[in-house]
């Protein structure tokens, strides 16, 4: 499980200061009144954009590890929510092709090819397509009228981090979210929802005749 660590350190500020360090987890996410043996678990490492560390914590009564991700890290893929923002920004702005041309991925190879360059533009441009229309799903008048896109969303919020600005925003909602906005839920035991959802009768959000 991942759960947000808020910050607004950059990545060069937490590699630098040891950010991880300060990491603070007082209670268990699963046992707030304690007795399960919740203890600090270490740390594991990222390698992308460089070497860091995320702080880590285990229940033994839950069998989990929760990680406190700081909010500059994109989730369950390497690499940042500002590189990647950057990236689905440029393709805007021109094409996927020319923005693989120039953009030098951190998570690829030295030697990456243009093939293999807009294939990882192409992901990052989808993903932050999804997240978009997700969030704006959630918060409709936030960001209406306007497309999900970066241009629009960093228009409306007045900056030029909205990934980590929509960490804060969609806080309530990170562990719905997909990546590498919404934080990873519980996953060590079945799935959070096996079953479809009931319907309720009667619901108004669906009209449809039967
Ligand atoms: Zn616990």
């Amino acid at each position: 499980m991942q759960l947000r660590f808020k910050t607004e350190l950059t990545f060069d500020g937490y590699a630098t200061e040891h950010g991880w360090e300060r990491a603070n987890l007082p209670t268990c996410p699963f046992h707030p009144k304690g007795r399960c043996g919740f203890a600090a678990h270490g740390t594991y490492m990222r390698k992308v954009p460089g070497v860091a560390y995320v702080a880590r914590w285990y229940c033994p009564e839950a069998h989990a590890t929760i990680g406190l991700l700081p909010d500059f890290y994109a989730s369950r893929m390497p690499g940042t929510l500002d590189e990647i923002e950057e990236t689905a920004a440029r393709v805007g702005a021109s094409t996927v092709e020319e923005t693989a041309a120039k953009t030098r991925p951190a998570a690829a190879p030295a030697a990456v090819t243009l093939a293999t360059a807009v294939r990882w533009v192409r992901l990052r441009v989808h993903l932050v397509r999804v997240i978009l229309l997700a969030v704006f799903g959630i918060f409709p008048e936030r960001f209406a009228p306007g497309a999900p896109t970066v241009a629009h969303v960093r228009e409306r919020l007045g900056t030029t981090r909205a990934l980590v600005a929509l960490r804060e925003i969609a806080e309530a909602h990170l562990h719905a979210l997909p990546k590498p906005l919404g934080l990873n839920p519980r996953s060590r035991d079945a799935p959070m929802r096996a079953d479809p959802p009931q319907q309720s009768p009667g619901s108004d959000g669906d009209l449809s005749p039967a």
